[in-house]
């Protein structure tokens, strides 16, 4: 079986990139027999190896790997990653050890000055650069020793701006370590003495850094004090031994095989299976304390983590409790003060209501009697009318009754005259034919008169009694009418009458 490790070369700035992981099979570290062997394997320079600084409780990350994580190397072991040291050009890339690297000294603020050898160190062990104090300002600018010419202008040009400086470019007579961490021995008063004894009022930023370093942290650092009596670092001979175990692979036969058979090689051989049989009972033992190391810190992690889980949750659930509560409290007196505002509102427009209908009523009342008044009076002035009107309504009627009984009686009365004309009339005629049978001639004016047919009948046919009556009226008219010329002609005997 293999594995491709994920990670990818990464660039830092000034640096070549990491090289990238390796697969890992069993076996393939049985042809590394020196330091120098593995970090031809690893692709790194030699001191990348003198710095590893192994976790033992710590498995690598990558699944099924058997080696323990490096310090800064993202918890993988150096196979799996290589990202444990700095890159040529990047701070600390004179690989003091993992003390010196960024991943020790994380958000701690970093040395202003533009010194290469305080670069090279790296990142101050386990603390911060300590903060200059102001009245030591100026001296620290004017010595000229820490400072390229921009930043020293920048300093000068901003008087607030705060100077912060690694412990390590002062002398050691004028420091104070307590507690792990170094601090200025300060005080305004006294003189401070470089090593050439130039004197300052405040402590010098004069000394060798790669000398500070040499003195004061690489003695407790030295990773020769993790190395076995091989030459060889302890965790690269457990690195060796555990990858033995399983020597069965093409390549590690392979690496057999064209094995050289020298005098010297095979003693460096028997050295080697002795120092390796010697690792792998240190390695077993190692590794069954790892492993109880391991099972403990896993086991005590995951216990912490049930606990802080357990206790988030319970805080959680209570503040959530307590906000319910809190909520369905308050709800409740909003109820309660909603109810009684309701009361207090629907007893006042009960009571309104009540008002309301009762002067309603008044009202109503007044108002239907005062209605019932008028319409009283209303209906009697209109009966009065209407009395009077009937009455003189009858006495039109009475009055067209009588002329209708009047105008009646007149038609019968004219009826009555129409009969008796009727009457008259006939006998005329019935005359008339009579006189015509007898004489057998046309009637003439002149039988009017005495002698005449119609003499006894003149009433008849004139305006009076007798011709000779009529005949004087004619005469008269004559006279008075004498201007006429048909009237002035004295009337004829014979001319016809005027029927
Ligand atoms: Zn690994
Ligand atoms: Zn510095």
């Amino acid at each position: 079986m293999s594995y491709i490790t994920p990670l990818k070369g990464r660039r830092s700035e000034g640096g070549s990139s990491y090289p990238s992981g390796e697969r890992y099979e069993p076996g393939m570290l049985s042809a590394i027999k020196s330091e120098d062997d593995f970090a031809t394997f690893l692709g790194v320079q030699k001191k990348c190896i003198e710095i590893i600084e192994p976790m033992n409780d710590q498995p690598c990350k990558t699944k099924l790997c058997p080696f323990v994580a490096i310090k800064g190397n993202n918890k993988h072991c150096p196979i799996h990653r290589r990202t444990w040291f700095p890159l040529p050009g990047t701070r600390g890339d004179n690989m003091h050890g993992p003390s010196f690297f960024r991943h020790a000294n994380v958000g701690g603020r970093i040395c202003d000055c533009d010194q290469a050898s305080c670069r090279q160190a790296g990142y101050f062990p386990n603390q911060s650069a300590l903060a200059i104090p102001k009245q030591a300002r100026d001296v620290i600018l004017g010595t000229g020793m820490l400072f390229l010419e921009e930043k020293l202008h920048d300093f000068v040009d901003n008087p607030e701006k705060r100077i912060y400086l690694y412990p390590w470019h002062f002398f050691r007579r004028h420091l104070t370590f307590k507690n792990r961490k170094w601090s200025f021995k300060y005080n305004d008063d006294n003189i401070y003495a470089d090593e050439e004894g130039k004197k300052f009022p405040c402590p010098p930023p004069n000394n060798s850094v790669r000398r500070f370093v040499a003195e004061e942290l690489l003695s407790t650092t030295s990773p020769k004090d993790r190395w076995t009596t091989t030459g060889m670092p302890k965790w690269l001979m457990v690195m060796l031994a555990i990858d033995d175990n399983e020597s069965d692979s093409a390549l590690s036969k392979k690496v057999e095989a064209e094995e050289d058979m020298s005098p010297k090689a095979m003693q460096m051989k028997v050295e080697l299976h002795r120092a390796r049989a010697h690792s792998l009972k240190e390695q077993l033992d190692e590794k069954v304390k790892n492993s109880d190391a391991i099972l403990a810190a896993v086991n005590e992690r995951h216990a912490k983590e049930k606990l802080a889980w357990k206790e988030k949750h319970d805080a959680a659930l209570s503040e959530l409790k307590q906000k319910h509560e809190k909520e369905l409290k308050a709800n409740e007196e909003q109820l309660k003060a909603n109810e009684q505002t309701y009361k207090e509102t629907l007893k006042a427009n009960e009571q309104t209501y009540k008002e309301t209908l009762k002067a309603n009523e008044q009202t109503y009342k007044e108002t239907l009697k005062a209605n019932e008044q008028t319409y009283k009076e209303t209906l009697k002035a209109n009966e009065q009318t209407y009395k009077e009107a009937l009455k003189a309504k009858d006495a039109d009627i009475s009055a067209a009754t009588s002329v209708i009984h009047d105008q009646k009686e007149t038609i019968e009365r004219l009826n009555e005259m129409i009969a008796n004309l009727d009457e008259d009339v006939k006998e005329k005629a019935e005359l008339l034919k009579q006189l015509r049978a007898s004489g057998g001639r046309p009637l003439k004016f002149q039988d009017l008169f005495d002698g005449g047919m119609l003499s006894k009948n003149v009433k008849n046919f004139t305006f009076f009694h007798t011709a000779k009556q009529n005949d004087l009226f004619l005469e008269v008219l004559s006279m008075v009418f004498s201007t006429h010329s048909w009237q002035s002609r004295p009337l004829e005997p014979n001319t016809p009458a005027c029927f």
